[in-house]
């Protein structure tokens, strides 16, 4: 079965009500590939449908946007927070549950970015332990892993994201409703993008990852998709391999660009 093709966005800290605002209305209005999204609730149930030309739209504004959004965006893209806590309710100030997103129309959230892995000091146990949460209450999980530039130099990426994903393997059995973020971090914001070879071997040991340790259906399902100074300009490449199902897009979703990588495979 073919993996649908997933474009997210990843609005980080950024932007105010108009900002944003634009920002939908730039979507609302945006040419994009007619096979972009689906209508709404279907998008949660049936991530991998039979075809390789639906792009599935997914963008994440900071919380306080979330409600502004998708009340504002149009049906078919759906709507993400940046992050989400493992507790169902209570004092757990600063915190967002998962059935107060499930309650303002998000169905899905960005989980382990590595910004709140290495400035938020977050474990993979905790992150492991919110995606379980977020998988339990029905919200589809972003799952970013990636390694730093000296673990790179030394050779241990592969080794650094199995590591990640296995935390997450350790409390997850079902893979289906995750989407695989893979972002060397030092491709985030810096404009230095992963060459498509070095970005396809990642995604292609990530799969064979799958298959070792979730199954054989995982390896084959779960969407891979690329994050890093992903541009109008490099997508393209990048779309060609055959193990990247898509991209996590940082700076460039908040810019006309992004609807050149929404459509990069019209
Ligand atoms: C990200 O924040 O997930 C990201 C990939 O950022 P950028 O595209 O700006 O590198």
């Amino acid at each position: 079965m073919a993996r649908r093709f997933f474009v997210g966005g990843n609005f980080k800290m950024n932007g105010s009500v108009k900002a944003i605002t634009d920002i939908i209305n730039g979507l609302n209005n945006a040419q994009l590939d007619p096979n972009v999204g689906m209508s709404g609730a279907d998008c949660f149930v049936d991530h991998n449908r039979e075809s390789d030309t639906v792009t599935e739209v997914v963008v994440a504004p900071s919380a306080l946007y979330l409600m502004l959004t998708r009340e504002h965006l149009r049906q078919g893209i759906e709507v993400a927070a940046q992050n989400v806590f493992d507790r169902p309710n209570g004092a757990f100030t600063g915190e967002i549950s998962v059935s107060q997103l499930k309650d303002a129309g998000i169905t899905w959230t960005i989980l382990g970015h590595s910004e709140r892995r290495v400035i938020l000091q977050e474990e993979s146990t905790l992150i492991a332990r919110k995606t379980e949460a977020a998988l339990n209450g029905g919200i589809g999980v972003i799952l970013c892993v990636g390694e730093s530039l000296e673990q790179r130099e030394a050779n241990k990426t592969i080794e650094v994201v199995t590591a990640q994903l296995a935390a997450v393997a350790e409390r997850v059995k079902d893979w289906s409703k995750i989407v695989i973020a893979y972002e060397p971090i030092w491709a985030i914001g810096t404009g230095k993008v992963a060459t498509t070879q070095q970005a396809q071997e990642v995604h292609y040991e990530i799969r064979k990852w799958l298959a070792s340790t979730v199954s054989q259906e995982a390896s084959e399902n779960t969407r891979i998709i690329y994050g890093g100074s992903v541009t109008d300009k490099n997508c393209r490449d990048l779309a060609t391999q055959p193990d990247i199902d898509g991209f996590l897009v940082g700076g460039a979703s908040l810019k006309p660009a992004f609807f050149d990588i929404v459509n990069v495979k019209r």
